[in-house]
């Protein structure tokens, strides 16, 4: 068995995947691939799979799967894999950073510091304790999100179509309700056809005043202009965003938007969770070895 790690995973991981075979990480060697090992980077489209003749298994170190042609790889009898539980902690902690991070000015007040600033008086901080966190997507990370937020001292309420109950939030069945009432909202559905662009300019007009975003879901799903005029005009009191509509970005609007906070695609990427992906993958490629 031939397997190309195509993206970046945990240094030990080529050691622990030799017993099933050669192992490489030149992407060169596509033709050769067997198994083929991806995180977000790597796309997987047709022309990728039609250069692949000998594929037959693609893991994704991760959650989303929309960077692989899920319809042309079933045509080819190719199956593909991903690994979405190991990530939710990771990807809650640092949504969880960004809400903490924004309302208590601490880029900014660091880089004041670093360019001989004292900017004590300026700098209004606000607590999470007591407001109403609106989590979009109560799925694996959406509920990591909400038992933290909740030991905050944060009401909290979400919108799923797909859940009707749930231990960890108050379920809204309608999206507007939440946007209405959240004081910080937190975007964690998939990217798809009903969730691209969900967050535009008609929505955001829901939002409470000076109410904050968070988005590490996917880029795709807010419409970033929309997004720009909302911190512009002060709608929005912060943003806070570590997914993009490439990576990286190209001309984003938001790079030089007022009051975000952005961050380069790093929500999978803690130490404990490439070891947890790279445990998984491991079981997987025995299993499919058999
Ligand atoms: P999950 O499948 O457990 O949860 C997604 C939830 O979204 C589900 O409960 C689903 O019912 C809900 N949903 C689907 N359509 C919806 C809609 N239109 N409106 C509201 N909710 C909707 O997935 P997860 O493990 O919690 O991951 C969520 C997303 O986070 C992934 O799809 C991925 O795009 C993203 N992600 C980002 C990073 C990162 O590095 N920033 C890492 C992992 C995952």
């Amino acid at each position: 068995m031939f397997i190309l790690i195509s993206d970046a995973f945990s240094q030990d991981l080529p050691d622990r995947l030799i017993q099933f075979g050669e192992v490489s990480q030149d992407k060169d060697c596509l033709s050769k691939a067997d198994v083929v090992l991806i995180r977000s980077k790597t796309k997987v489209t047709k022309e990728y799979i039609d250069s692949a003749p000998n594929l037959k298994l693609v893991i994704r170190g991760g959650v989303g799967l929309d960077n692989v042609d899920l319809e042309y790889a079933k045509e080819k009898g190719i199956i593909v894999r991903n690994t979405p539980a190991a990530s939710s902690i990771a990807v809650a902690e640092l949504a969880f950073t960004l809400m903490i991070c924004l309302p208590n000015h601490v880029v900014i007040g660091h880089n004041s510091m670093q360019a001989g600033e004292w900017i004590k008086k300026e700098l209004k901080r606000s607590e999470l304790y007591g407001k109403t966190l609106g989590i979009l997507g109560l799925g694996r990370i959406g509920v990591e999100l909400a038992k933290r937020a909740a030991v905050f001292g944060m009401k909290v309420i979400a919108y799923d179509p797909f859940v009707s109950e749930s231990e960890n939030a108050e379920i809204i069945p309608q999206l507007t309700d939440v946007l209405n009432k959240a004081d910080f909202v937190s975007m964690h559905m998939p990217l798809t056809d009903e969730t691209e662009g969900i967050i535009n300019q008609n929505l955001l007009h829901e939002f409470k005043d000076g109410a904050y975003l968070i988005n590490t879901g996917r880029g795709k799903t807010i419409v970033e202009d929309d997004v720009v005029a909302s911190l512009a005009s002060g709608k929005l009191s912060g943003f806070g965003t570590d997914v993009w509509y490439s990576d990286p970005p190209v001309n984003s609007p938001l790079i030089n938007a007022p009051n975000i906070l952005m961050l380069p695609h790093i929500g999978a990427s803690t130490k404990e969770n490439l070891i947890r992906i790279g445990e998984i993958i491991c079981s997987i490629i025995s299993e499919f070895n058999q």
